[in-house]
């Protein structure tokens, strides 16, 4: 296995788009890491030039320590697992998995023992015979994800391969993948949307936006403080609740007027916020932070209960304040009903502050 090491990696398409701006991005050997970030960030492209079905415009690309930018695909001891599975539809699973062996002549009795090997690991063994058109679609990736492992290569690629499938396939192909990395003990990058496959599944995560890395964290890292205001709500979900908020100073405490609710400033985050007296931040609140009560009190702000969603383990309530719309994580059993008024106040301790011009969290450490 091998470590992938990118160093300002750009790519500008023909026409001058550029997908992605100076990427640098350090998986080690045996590390879980995913790319994620809305649709057009760059993900793709990135993932698309380590494996080499992409030219590098700019930028160094290291696979096992050796520089790979000018190396063809096949050179590049990788292995890569697409959303659309591309097997081919009129050969057998066993030949599937066999054929990229076979151009690489491989001994018949080698191809055989990994074929078999990988087909015990992915519990596909009763379907070698069969054409991917009898296959479920989760069988099909399976024999997509076998395909790479038959090549037992340095580093996995994963583009969104679980895009296709129905919810509760991919909550199962997810704990799949992950196992398998432990398993192999390989090195993989996988590509997602998907925030909670990000987190379910990434020992790393790197997130971008606009072909530039926002940040790179543990998925804990990322959810607990986020570098700016687009990591804040893209990770986490229900998302994080973020709104402008007034910093004034009133008898010697520092203060955020939010939307007619005063927030006082945590002390250990005051010294900080004393700069933005006068000025507006973007404050975030997560759902789970969020503490009602049916009796008002001095720091409550008034809401309307617009919509519940019990999920069974908690119940999201989507709550209105006529200026602002926000969601709570509560527990399941409550008894609020759609209309009700409530009240509720944030955790303090709990709230992130963001620059109103710039977006970056104030309390952000490295
Ligand atoms: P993601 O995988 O995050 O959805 P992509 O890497 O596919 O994003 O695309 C990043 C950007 O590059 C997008 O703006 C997309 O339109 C553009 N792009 C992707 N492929 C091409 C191409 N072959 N030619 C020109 N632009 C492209």
């Amino acid at each position: 296995m091998a470590e992938v090491l990118l160093k300002d990696i750009t790519k500008v398409y023909d026409g001058g788009v550029k997908a992605v701006d100076k990427v640098n991005i350090e998986v080690s050997d045996q590390e879980f890491v995913v790319l994620v970030g809305p649709s057009g960030c760059g993900k793709s492209t990135t993932l698309r030039m380590i494996a080499g079905l992409e030219d590098i415009t700019d930028g160094d690309l290291f696979i096992g320590g050796k520089r790979m930018n000018d190396e063809a695909p096949k050179d590049r001891d990788i292995a890569m697992v697409f959303q659309n599975y591309a097997l081919y539809p009129h050969m057998t699973v066993y030949d599937n998995m066999a054929f990229g062996l076979r151009i690489r002549k491989f001994p018949k009795a080698e191809i055989e023992a990994r074929v078999k090997e990988a087909a015990q690991i992915l519990d596909i063994e009763e379907l070698l015979e069969r054409k991917p058109k009898a296959l479920s679609g989760g069988q099909r990736q399976r024999v997509a994800v076998g395909r790479a492992i038959v090549r037992k290569p340095k580093v996995f690629l994963f583009d969104e391969p679980l895009s296709n499938l129905d919810a509760k396939l991919r909550v199962q192909m997810r704990a799949e993948i992950s196992s398998l990395h432990t398993r192999l003990n390989a090195t993989m990058v996988y590509v997602t949307h998907d925030q909670i496959e990000a987190m379910t599944m990434g020992d790393k995560i790197v997130v971008m936006k606009s072909g530039i890395i926002q940040q790179i964290g543990t998925p804990l890292k990322l959810y607990n403080d986020p570098i700016n205001r687009f990591v804040a709500g893209f990770i986490g979900s229900p998302p994080m609740n973020i709104s402008p908020a007034d910093i004034v100073e009133e008898g010697g405490k520092i203060l955020a007027k939010e939307d007619g609710l005063t927030l006082v400033i945590p002390k250990d985050r005051q010294e900080v916020l004393k700069s933005y007296v006068g000025k507006k931040l973007y404050i975030g609140v997560r759902p789970e932070d969020l503490i009602f009560t049916k009796k008002p009190e001095a720091n409550n702000l008034k809401a309307s209960i617009t919509v519940i969603e019990p999920l069974g383990n908690e119940t999201h309530l989507y709550i209105d304040t006529k200026e602002n719309q926000f969601i709570a994580r509560s527990l399941p059993e409550n008894d609020y009903h759609v209309g009700d008024e409530v009240n509720f106040t944030p955790t303090m301790e709990k709230v992130q502050f963001f620059d109103f011009e710039t977006e970056r969290s104030l309390f952000y450490s490295e």
